[in-house]
């Protein structure tokens, strides 16, 4: 047992906060959460404490899109190409660390070469490594030549469908993601608003993801390929972008039908959202980065995640990407609430993670001062971050 006691505890909901608070821990749980001097006074004095006077405790933090896969450089298609297995898995594993630093203790990845991240998943528990929990996707399903189309999971035609959603689920992998419209990182694919798969197709994929018992991710940055996600019954809608052939395109039909159905949307955007500031004008970049809080508005839940692994999307600073969420006018107490709770919900993981209760998971961050008042910079190094009841970073940045 171990207690860790804290000025403020943010129990997620991040409203709901214990002052001069203290969780104890036993194992890899969290075995009781009350007032410091209650738990201290009923503990025996061999209990190991920890005590953080000028600290917030919190949950551990959720990035819903990742890609380990890809090394954030200018060309991280490349870059995966040329290398082999052996390599990719240790490239992989540093990235994972470096998100882990950051505070993050659970990631969910929507695409890689061919269930590679389950592999690393596999050795990170043989080898007994510090790292965030990873859900993973495996090969995101596609079109012939279209977004994504290298990493393996390209489909043709219904039975192809079937049969790769079954070859997901017997990989091990915790969801099912299809790239439902075009997107950026392939030449000579559809274009970003275009949609990839018919609507038939995309019920095809929920109805065979729902028989094997994994959930669906949906990358759609068109209006098209939103609407008929949302239709065909999909857990996340990513990027959600609202694009139709000439510009912005928000059905709010849609959105208000995420919102009854509790279809989640992710952003899936890093911390360069203040380069289309700083490039297309503050008037410009609100129209765009908007449409959270126009969803937001209109009760979509929203989940976080920057789509690290992109040019220019790192690993280790999921606090910038959450960053967009301050400068359209979110409190940190929203934002923080988006990053642990309503995230573990979209996970299916709600009972488990992205709270600090009783029964629940040691993913926990100590920070100084208190998110809700000084702000998110203040994630940004975490003086412990620590992962089913491992202390994973120490103040100084060590690996504990
Ligand atoms: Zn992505």
């Amino acid at each position: 047992m171990k207690l860790i006691t804290a000025q403020h505890v943010l129990l997620g909901p991040a409203e709901h906060a214990l002052h001069d608070g203290a969780v104890l821990l036993d194992g890899t749980r969290i075995h009781a959460v009350g007032s410091r001097q209650e738990l201290d006074h009923h503990l025996p004095a061999e209990v190991p404490r920890e005590h953080h006077p000028h600290a917030t405790l919190l949950p551990g933090l959720i990035n819903m899109h990742v890609h380990l896969s890809f090394d954030s450089g200018p060309d991280p298609v490349a870059t995966l190409r040329d290398q082999d297995e052996d390599s990719l898995l240790s490239a992989m594993l540093e990235r994972a660390q470096q998100t882990l630093r950051a505070g993050v203790t659970t990631v969910r990845d929507l695409g890689d070469r061919d269930g590679a991240a389950l592999r690393l998943r596999a050795r990170i528990a043989d080898e007994g490594l510090a790292a965030p929990r990873i859900l993973a996707a495996a090969a995101p399903l596609t079109v012939p030549h279209g977004h994504c189309w290298f990493l393996g999971g390209v489909v043709e035609h219904e039975r192809d469908i079937r049969e790769r959603v079954h070859r997901t689920a017997a990989q091990g992998a915790d969801l099912v993601k299809v790239m439902a419209s075009g997107g950026q990182l392939t030449p000579d694919s559809p274009p970003m608003w275009q949609s990839q798969f018919t609507p038939h197709e995309l019920s095809l994929v929920v109805e065979e993801a729902t028989r094997v018992g994994l959930p669906v991710a949906a990358h759609a940055h068109g209006s098209d390929a939103i609407e008929a996600a949302v239709r065909a019954g999909v857990t996340t809608v990513e990027h959600c972008t609202w694009m139709g052939p000439h510009g912005q395109d928000r059905r709010r039909h849609v959105a208000e039908r995420m919102a009854e159905h509790g279809i989640y949307a992710c952003a899936a955007s890093s911390r360069n959202w203040r380069a289309l500031v700083d490039r297309a004008g503050p008037e410009r970049a609100r129209q765009i980065h908007g449409r959270l809080s126009w969803m937001a508005d209109l009760g979509v839940p929203l989940v976080t995640g920057t789509d690290a692994g992109l040019p220019g999307s790192v690993f280790d600073d999921f606090v910038g990407a959450l960053e967009l969420y301050e400068y359209l006018g979110f409190t940190p107490a929203t934002i923080l609430d988006m990053a642990t709770v309503t995230s573990a919900a979209a996970l299916g993981l709600g009972d488990r993670i992205g709270r600090i209760a009783a029964g629940y998971e040691a993913d926990l961050l100590v920070v100084d001062g208190d998110p809700r008042t000084d702000g998110l910079a203040v994630l940004r190094h975490p003086r412990r971050v620590l992962t089913r009841g491992n202390t994973a970073v120490t103040a100084d940045g060590q690996d504990g």
